[in-house]
């Protein structure tokens, strides 16, 4: 192996990922004293939080009568009922204390005529536990929501000391022999440094793994490398198989136009010109659930029904809204339906796709964050020094289907929730983790044979198989035969992988090494979808089999965890999901039968 040049770093928290879930880590580990560093390989303000459009879901009531138990409600249902119960009583309780905490600390909300957080609809958003009209619980800035929380998240982190590497990219986790996190790797971009962090805790707040498909909405950092490092570290990863694909994708680009555009009163039809969402979901039209809708414009298009040349695509119209409301609520999105699509949405309608948006499986957590793997007595079994917060973990709030809106706040809620933890179980006065030099050392030799790599295929090519392999094979609707064959070109590619060529052997700004490493990380993410999926043999959420219709709960209402071994070989098993909420009907909780399983109608 090359010789590389070492820094070494002691720290009581290292965060890894500067999006909204990283940056609310951080900022509450550095309030509270302790010595956090946070670790990011864009610049904080870059990450894909900042392109989140519509906004954060909390029951603030500033727009009409709501309460956080119509929002639980809603995040049950949503989940298809497979989100961990007291998981999502935490998320809707604690929703409206965490928006108020970003107003104080400075996010410029919108506002209503009283000086109000301004809040709109958002899909599956409703009251009465279902039973009423839709609910205006999404609090937005504009369309410009993530921007805004970023922003502010980033300036008080640095006004309370917290740490920051900017362009260090973390390649491994630094486990020790009896299987506690002590610290991570990262490799410094601009100068080729390796630099060594030992922590007390590791919080994994990478994002998601979106462009493990062709045509996805996020960012192209959006590789999963928290996956991908705890794969590697022997950890599961947790109902994978469940990926959102958001019904507007602008067609072609596959930007985002935010469920907001249909919050403000836009609408799908298709080449009849029929508001066809009507006809599936007559209570809440085009504003039911996310897999429900992208379901139904896929249907749409199969039929015979979609719109352009190619009958591939449906239209989104907003051109019948005041374009006052338009330039105030939607500004962005005008701007992209501009460039990516050529319109002008206050005179036509915008071309739209499913596209894939949001990974509800990741990293198991409990509510506070701390990372979960399988324990010898097949419970729930805390791994020590590790948590996950943010699109990369799985608490599991979202389930089978996330609503629009609920990751802002599950960013913001969980984010905090493990900084309320660290308090319990880092002590600043106890000294940091020694170096596990076995642990780095095996990293340091993946990192160098990638670096070598001298193969046939180059990492563009093998990246490409994998897209396209996903985007066909684990798509909106799936059957046996379509996951089996993802399953088997997943597993081949993986193999191909051993044979993959990199051009350029510096250190310093060698984004050819870094998109290796990224793809090395996205292939677990990849493989644990694709094989969790062909196994569910149920429809569920965002999970959708043509050959397993039905939602079957007596079988699978179960997390799956998949173990992914370097060589691709995925294990699977299952874990229950929490039925019992955090507090009873007695000390103000739900009341369970509100939230019993029963059909998902919108
Ligand atoms: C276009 C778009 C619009 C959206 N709109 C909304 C919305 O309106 N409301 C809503 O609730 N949700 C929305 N979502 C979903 C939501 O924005 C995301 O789920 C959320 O922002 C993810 O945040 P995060 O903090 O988990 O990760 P990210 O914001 O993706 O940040 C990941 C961080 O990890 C760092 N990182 C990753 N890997 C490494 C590594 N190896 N080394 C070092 N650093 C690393 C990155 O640098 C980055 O700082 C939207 C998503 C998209 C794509």
């Amino acid at each position: 192996m090359a010789a590389y040049e070492y820094v070494d770093h002691a720290y009581d928290v290292v965060v890894v990922g500067a999006g909204g879930a990283g940056l609310r880590a951080t900022l509450g580990m550095a309030e509270q004293g302790l010595k956090t560093a946070c670790i990011t390989k864009v610049f904080p303000t870059r990450s894909h939080t900042v392109a989140a459009q519509g906004g954060i879901a909390a029951s603030l009531q500033n727009m009409g009568p709501d309460h956080w138990q119509w929002h639980m409600y809603d995040t049950v249902k949503g989940s298809d009922w497979l989100g961990d119960t007291d998981a999502m009583e935490y998320l809707a309780r604690e929703a409206p204390k965490a928006v108020y905490e970003l107003e104080h600390y400075g996010v410029p909300f919108s506002r209503t005529e009283e000086g109000k957080i301004y809040q709109r609809p958002f899909g599956g958003h409703t009251t009465e536990f279902g039973e009423g009209p839709p609910v205006q619980r999404t609090c937005a800035a504009a369309d410009r929501t993530g921007h805004a929380i970023l922003h502010t998240l980033y300036g008080q982190s640095l006004k309370n000391k917290a740490e920051f590497y900017i362009e260090y990219f973390a390649t491994d986790l630094i486990m020790s022999e009896d299987g506690r996190c002590t610290g991570v790797i990262a490799w410094k971009l601009d100068d080729g440094t390796i630099h060594r962090f030992r922590a007390k805790m590791v919080v994994l707040a990478t994002g998601g793994y979106g462009r493990a498909y062709f045509s996805a909405t996020s960012a192209h950092t959006c590789t999963g490398d928290g996956g991908g490092m705890v794969a590697r570290a022997g950890l599961p990863l947790q109902d994978m198989e469940f990926v959102q694909f958001h019904p507007t994708g602008i067609y072609g680009s596959g930007c985002l136009i935010t469920e907001g555009a249909r919050g403000e009163g836009g609408y799908l039809t298709n080449s009849e010109g029929e508001r066809f969402m009507e006809r599936y979901a007559p209570t809440y039209k085009d504003l039911a659930s996310r897999d429900v809708v992208s379901r139904c414009m896929t249907i749409e298009i199969r039929e015979g029904r979609g719109v352009g040349p190619n009958k591939d695509h449906i239209h989104l119209h907003l051109d019948h809204l005041p374009p006052e409301t338009l330039a105030l609520r939607l500004p962005g999105i005008s701007e992209s339906a501009r460039i990516f699509a050529g319109v002008d949405l206050t005179k036509e309608p915008i071309p739209v796709l499913p596209t894939v948006h949001y990974n509800m499986g990741g990293i198991p957590t409990n509510y506070y964050g701390e990372v979960l793997t399988k324990g010898p007595d097949g419970g729930d079994q805390i791994v020590p020094g590790l948590m996950a917060v943010g699109e990369a973990g799985c608490a599991s709030v979202h389930g089978a289907n996330r609503l629009g809106s609920n990751s802002l706040i599950d960013l913001v809620v969980f984010g905090r929730a493990a900084a309320i933890r660290a308090r319990e179980v880092v002590d600043p006065k106890t000294a940091v983790p020694e170096l596990d030099l076995a642990s780095c050392e095996k990293s340091m030799t993946r990192f160098d044979h990638l670096r070598n790599a001298n193969g046939a295929k180059p990492t563009a090519e093998l990246r490409l198989d994998m897209q396209r392999a996903m985007q066909s094979d684990a798509a909106v609707f799936r059957t046996e035969e379509t996951l089996q064959d993802g399953c088997r070109k997943m597993a081949e590619i993986r193999k191909e992988f051993a044979d993959v060529k990199v051009s350029d052997r510096s250190l310093i700004w060698n984004s050819d090494l870094m998109e290796t490493l990224e793809l090395d990380n996205l292939m677990p993410n990849a493989l644990a979808t694709v094989v969790g999926a062909e196994a569910r043999k149920e429809s569920r959420g965002a999970h959708a089999r043509e050959d397993y219709a039905e939602r079957d709960d007596t079988n699978w209402r179960k997390h799956t965890l998949a173990w992914v071994a370097d060589g691709g070989e995925v294990t699977l098993d299952y874990r229950s999901v929490v039925l019992d909420p955090l507090t009873t009907q007695d000390e103000g909780g739900i009341d369970l039968k509100k939230i019993a399983p029963k059909a998902r109608v919108y």
